[in-house]
């Protein structure tokens, strides 16, 4: 199976391979360098949400293999496997674990569509290359961290280094599977940590295929294991562990406070999160194009099927605006997402994730309807599809901030369209949230958008676009949203601590 574009296969080819691929897919933990069973031989069913059938299963770690994945890397890291090649052969370790990833990216690609029901076309096109891409970007950072030389007394030296954790836990979820656990990874080796990786357990067959191309590319045993298992059962545990100096961590805001608690609770190991979002994106009167604002405006809460943490999900329009706005949101915005198989390399709307997912979202939808927002389209099960756990793109106008929609993050395809009058009126609302990670202003007036970029208490704010940048951009939320950036020169160096150095010359 080689593809670099859906395309290439029809909707039969990818169903046939689907099929293939199941018998094949590789549900163990990797530890060491090798495939092991559970040591408690449990299980856990992998299940396609696009017919709610098990697609594989994965190992259900414990506590046990927790504690068997931190000695090895434990191990490795004392034996400084890792971090005494030098600087470029660790660098082109990960250049070529990067081009591994490439070559097996329709193999990748299919087992996300197949754990947590994403378009095989976004699959390939958007969350493998850009898993390579960020490789590639830690990878080039390795020796490009330097420490600081004091200017103190003559008589002195003072030096502050940059040193690895050690031991690292990372905790990934299932919207982005591959990327987000890539996100973690790729800086932590970068920085010369050996890694624990706990993916979701609704989409772990990605990240344990990866582990191998680590080891395939060059990367000592040890360095990177994936134990997959219950959140509460092996990422607790992992998160517990007095042997694992550092977590990053990406899920929801609830269990990046449980994770401060084990922190806490265990040996005051550090702590990163990127967790939830409620962003605001607000489009004044003098938005310089009220077609590509729209198209934004639905893409950014219908793109993934809304299960994205900077995901649009409150729309703000001024009022001189918004009739026209929500009529043009309603033209072009309404056929554009359809749901369908993932598999269809058509495809641009997926399922959600799981049945309980597909029913927390219309119960948001149920509120909103009795709460008094205004339903413009969608808000039910798509027909033909009730065997997944599709949901319809879904419009409501006339939402306000008191609403269960204006305040949850929904994580799912539902658009909240919320007038404004003045720009204090719309501060005040858009910072009306536990979170902060995005925002995005749409105005022609410079002036405003820069007073409204410093105003917006979130970690990110786009202009007159939204979700684009590089890695230059530094990803991270405020408030709830997190502590961290992500995907940047800036995370590589989150897995690192300073150590400061004194020399007595006199
Ligand atoms: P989740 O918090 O339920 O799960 C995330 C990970 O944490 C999984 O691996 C899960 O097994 C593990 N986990 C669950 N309970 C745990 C526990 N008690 N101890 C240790 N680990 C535990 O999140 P999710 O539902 O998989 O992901 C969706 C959330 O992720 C959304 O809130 C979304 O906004 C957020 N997210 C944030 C970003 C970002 O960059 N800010 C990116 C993607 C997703």
């Amino acid at each position: 199976m080689d593809a670099r574009s859906a395309k290439e296969y029809s909707k039969d080819d990818w169903a046939k391979l689907a099929s293939e691929a199941e018998s094949k897919v590789e549900g163990r933990l990797f530890i060491n360098g090798e495939y092991v069973d559970a040591e408690d031989g449990g299980k856990i069913d992998v299940i396609n949400p696009a017919t709610n059938e098990v697609f594989g299963t994965c190992a259900a770690g414990t506590g046990k293999d927790i504690d068997k994945a931190v000695a090895a890397a434990k191990e490795s890291y004392k034996a400084r496997t890792w971090l005494k090649m030098a600087p470029r052969k660790r660098m082109g370790i990960m250049m070529k674990f990067a081009d591994l990833i490439n070559k097996n990216a329709a193999e990748l690609a299919l087992m996300e569509t197949m754990n947590m029901g994403k378009p095989i076309s976004d699959c390939l096109n958007v969350d493998v290359p850009a898993s390579a891409v960020n490789l590639k970007f830690m990878a080039e950072c390795i020796d490009k961290m330097y420490g600081k030389v004091a200017n103190t007394h003559e008589k002195a030296l003072n030096l502050s280094v940059r040193e690895p954790y050690g031991v690292v836990g990372c905790i990934s979820p299932w919207n982005y599977p591959l990327l987000m656990g890539i996100w973690k990874i790729a800086p932590a080796l970068a920085a010369g940590n050996s890694v624990i990786l706990k993916p979701d357990e609704h989409s772990p067959h990605s990240l344990i295929k990866i582990a191998e191309l680590f080891v395939e590319a060059g990367g000592p045993p040890g360095v990177l294991n994936v134990v997959s298992g219950h959140g509460e059962e092996a990422g607790k545990a992992l998160a517990l562990h007095p042997d694992v100096l550092k977590i990053g961590f990406t899920g929801s805001t609830e269990v990046g406070k449980l994770l401060l608690q084990y922190a806490g609770q265990s040996n005051m190991k550090k702590v990163s999160l990127e967790t939830g979002g409620k962003s605001p994106m607000i489009f004044f009167a003098d938005l310089p194009n009220m077609d590509q604002a729209v198209g934004t405006a639905y893409d950014s809460i219908y793109a993934n099927m809304g299960e994205v943490c900077n995901a649009g999900s409150r729309i703000y329009v001024e009022r001189g605006i918004y009739a026209d706005f929500v009529d043009q949101f309603i033209a072009q915005g309404q056929g554009a997402y359809t749901p369908g198989d993932p598999l269809d390399p058509e495809t641009n709307m997926g399922p959600l994730v799981t049945a309980q997912a597909q029913k927390r979202v219309l119960g948001f939808i149920e509120s909103a309807k009795s709460e008094g927002a205004t339903l413009k389209f969608g808000g039910g099960v798509p027909s033909g599809l009730e065997s997944g756990c599709f949901v319809e793109p879904t419009l409501f106008s006339d939402v306000n901030n008191d609403m269960t929609i204006g305040r949850e993050e929904i994580f799912g395809p539902v658009a909240s369209i919320i007038p404004f009058d003045t720009e204090e009126e719309v501060i005040g609302m858009a910072n009306d949230t536990i979170y902060g990670l995005c925002a995005s202003v749409w105005t022609s007036n410079v002036s405003r958008a820069h007073n409204m970029a410093k105003a917006i208490e979130s970690g990110m704010v786009y202009v007159n676009c939204y979700d684009v940048g590089d890695m230059t951009f530094e990803f991270g939320g405020y408030k709830q949203s997190g502590n961290t950036k992500d995907s940047c020169f800036e995370s590589v160096l989150g897995y690192t601590q300073s150590k400061s150095i004194w020399y007595n010359l006199g």
